[in-house]
């Protein structure tokens, strides 16, 4: 049993819904859940109205009846939307009700399961939900991605441990990262580690380097230049009616887009990268004129380049992130499968695309226009962790002067 779990779980609620959604009087904010995360959603439904929420909407699923669809129901049930769930989105995008969402169920539940299903209802469900998820990606309501455990993910975790026990493991660590002690007081240190954050973002944004250096002992000597005009982003997001909002918890990064032609030099991976099951290791990356042209891996090579060929675009870096070494989450030592977390570990790349609005007014550009304004572009999106304890970044500035960034694994400033 996790100590103290009763007054944590409600602080967790607490937290997600003052400071991850801010939910304003009036609003109908709506829960994405599960019938597995019943308690916490409940105690979320109450925190909503303690803001004012004119009414909460939680939509339960449920991962046995999922399961059970995709194996047993009739194929042409995976072609179609059911209007209904359309009407459902739509409104929710026309009220802007804010959405609190999970991450964590199972990530074999689909295993077995005919991938042709899963491709058509992905199919179905894309077209009709597309305005919703457009708006929410452009931030024009309040949305806020937390986390809940479920035994097969805490299995994956703490390999050894089982069941009940597993997920006591993966609770702890969870509060933990998220500065949740049951002292009641998670939202004040997520408005002062926000308002940190954002201090940062500001430095950055004012210095609008040219280039960043990173070097450290694993051999990484990478020079990354930055677009004109970049912006760096962190922590807190703003809908257009001006509500500040924290759409990941917990969040450590501060991030923008690099130069897609703008990369020159060779980068050490810090942390091995998993992904859909396959682990790659001690691997290093060698660019030229921003261009991967060089890949070398202790295991998962191959797996590696066949991801880096997934297109032209993800023969480039898309995100430069910085997170200090001495983060809440690597502090755990814990590899949690899980991007929400494993991203705010460390400093870290990603090859392929760029985020438009890591440029002045990228999201109103044309494809060719992103990619002038030097924000690369690719289907994939692939995080790999470069922050080691003694990494040191020096930015320099358009007029040639070089500022610390990070020194010994943090940052200067
Ligand atoms: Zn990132
Ligand atoms: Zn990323």
């Amino acid at each position: 049993m996790v100590p103290d779990f009763e007054a944590k779980l409600s602080e967790y609620a607490h937290l997600l819904v003052e400071v991850g959604l801010n939910v304003q009087p009036g609003q109908t904010p709506s829960i994405e859940s599960n019938v597995e995360y019943a308690a916490l959603t409940r105690l979320c439904v109450s925190a909503c109205y303690d803001c004012g929420a004119r009414n909460v909407v939680p939509y339960y699923g449920d991962d046995f009846t999922t399961r059970e669809s995709f194996l047993r129901a009739d194929g042409a049930v995976f072609e179609e939307y059911p209007s209904y769930m359309k009407a459902r989105v739509d409104w929710f995008l026309e009220q802007k009700s804010p959405r609190l969402s999970f991450t964590g169920s199972n990530p074999e539940l689909l295993k077995g399961v005919d991938p042709a299903r899963i491709q058509a209802r992905r199919k179905a469900s894309g077209p009709p939900t597309k305005p919703y998820f457009d708006a929410l990606t452009a931030n024009k309501f309040q949305w806020c991605v937390g986390a809940h455990p479920t035994p097969a993910w805490a299995e994956k975790v703490f390999p050894g441990r089982k069941g009940e026990d597993a997920m006591d493991a993966l609770w702890d660590a969870i509060f933990s990262v998220c500065r949740i002690t049951g002292d009641g007081k998670a939202v004040e240190r997520w408005k002062a580690h926000a308002a940190s954050v954002r201090r940062r973002v500001e430095l950055l944004n004012g210095y609008q380097f040219a280039s960043l250096r990173y070097a450290n002992s694993l051999g990484t000597d990478l020079t990354v230049r930055l677009p004109d005009n970049h912006l760096w982003a962190g922590a807190t997001d703003h809908t257009p009616a001006g509500v500040e909002f924290l759409p990941n918890i917990p969040t450590e990064e501060i991030f923008t887009a690099p130069r897609w032609d703008g990369v020159e030099g060779r980068v050490y991976a810090a942390l091995p990268l998993a992904m859909d099951g396959n682990l790659v290791k001690d691997f290093c990356l060698d660019f030229q004129e921003g261009r991967i042209v060089d890949v070398h891996a202790g295991e998962g090579e191959e797996y590696l380049r066949r991801t880096i060929d997934t297109d032209e675009g993800a023969h480039y870096l898309g995100e430069v992130a910085l997170v200090p070494y001495d983060s809440p989450i690597r502090n755990t030592g814990i590899l949690f499968y899980n991007t929400l977390f494993d991203e705010n570990a460390s400093c870290h790349l990603a090859f392929g695309k760029a985020y438009p609005s890591c440029v002045k007014g990228g999201e109103d550009m044309s494809p060719e226009e992103q990619k002038a304004a030097g924000l690369n572009r690719s289907i994939t999106h692939v995080d790999f962790m470069v922050g080691t304890k003694d990494l040191s970044i020096v930015g320099t500035t358009r007029d040639g002067r070089e500022i610390p960034v990070f020194v010994d694994g943090n940052f200067a400033f």
